[in-house]
């Protein structure tokens, strides 16, 4: 049985994350050493980008969205230059076990690779989706086609558009049908395992357009890959690509009666990534990469703004919240993280 927790002013829940996106360019944007590392940067341009004398300038230049609006009506957690950690638990500091830690709660170690099998541990998504109120309302689109197991499609019976796949569905619209057509002729710059985020953000947002899930989880990739590759520019331009996608995101929420003023939009990452030279990839031998972030804003988010006193959160702490912004109580047979109080109570 479940519980219902305190009343919540969320009806729904848009969680969005940037694959391996470091807390240093959200909170001080571009990155002084690697921006002037010729090894990293091909672009002319960019420091006229996203070069400015002070942190404060640098972020705003790179993510606008993030510190316009929600640094004034949201929360932003994870600025380790004042004290405000956000850890990840799980011991491995790659993708899987962060996403697997995130949505389940767990830091499950059996859940050690990439390529692990579909995920034995039941996620927050599963979770709502089987709750009477929101079956059959929530849905799930991603860059990298790992999702199917994360999420473990064939337990969880989540509808998931992940990696180059076509979007399906009974009542598939000329938009739809469009974006569909167009996937085809996208170069697979990542590989074919990895989709863009121009062509998974459209199918997303059109999917909240027609369709209105109470709860959607949009995954994007374009940080991450860029960072392998070692492309420095390419990973701001992501960066700052993806803080247009999510303002963009934002305003159609509040632009749409079904979502506005009672929808809530959280952001995090699932690992950091190495300082230096060690910045093109993350795994338990790098420091660093264990250091994430969250953002948040909503009607029961107080405007924090950046939070900018000492503190310590976790990514375990992540499936609990989600859960209790809808006023449900995501419990499994696994310890999990508390949820955050200070994202649910005004
Ligand atoms: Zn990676």
């Amino acid at each position: 049985m479940q519980v219902m927790a305190q009343q919540q002013k969320t009806k729904n829940l848009v969680v969005v994350t940037l694959d391996g996106y470091r807390w240093k360019e959200l909170f001080t944007g571009a990155d002084e050493e690697l921006i002037n590392n010729k090894a990293f940067i091909k672009q002319k341009d960019v420091k006229d980008k996203y070069w400015r004398n002070t942190p404060e300038e640098r972020r705003k230049v790179l993510m606008p969205f993030f510190w316009s609006t929600i640094a004034a009506k949201g929360q932003l957690y994870g600025n380790r230059t004042v004290g405000n950690n956000m850890n990840v638990k799980n011991p491995y500091w790659f993708s899987y076990p962060g996403y697997n830690e995130m949505f389940t709660g767990y830091p499950d170690t059996i859940v050690n690779s990439n390529d692990y099998p579909p995920n034995p541990n039941v996620n927050v998504f599963e979770f709502i989706n089987k709750q009477p109120a929101y079956q059959g309302k929530v849905a799930v689109f991603a860059g990298w086609n790992a999702y199917y197991r994360i999420l473990n499609e064939k337990r969880s019976g989540l509808p998931i558009n992940a990696g180059w796949t076509e979007f399906k569905g009974p009542n598939i619209t000329e938009t739809q049908k469009f974006l569909n057509w167009q996937q085809q002729f996208v170069p697979q710059i990542y590989g074919p395992d990895e989709r863009i985020d121009a062509v998974t953000y459209p199918m997303a947002k059109e999917y909240l357009k027609q369709n209105h899930p109470k709860v959607l989880y949009l995954a994007f990739i374009d940080t991450d890959a860029f960072g392998h590759q070692g492309k420095y520019d390419l990973y701001l331009d992501a960066a700052h690509r993806t803080d247009t996608f999510i303002g963009d995101l934002w305003n159609y929420l509040q632009s749409d009666p079904f979502y506005k003023d009672q929808t809530t939009l959280l952001v995090t990452t699932d690992h950091g990534r190495g300082d230096g030279a060690s910045w093109k990839s993350h795994k338990r031998s790098i420091p660093h990469c264990d250091e994430v972030w969250l953002a948040a804003i909503g009607p029961d988010s107080k405007a924090l703004g950046e939070v900018r006193q000492s503190g310590q959160l976790y990514q375990n702490q992540i499936a609990k919240t989600i859960g209790r912004l809808i006023g449900l109580d995501f419990t499994t047979k696994n310890p999990m993280g508390e949820p955050i109080e200070s994202i649910l109570k005004k």
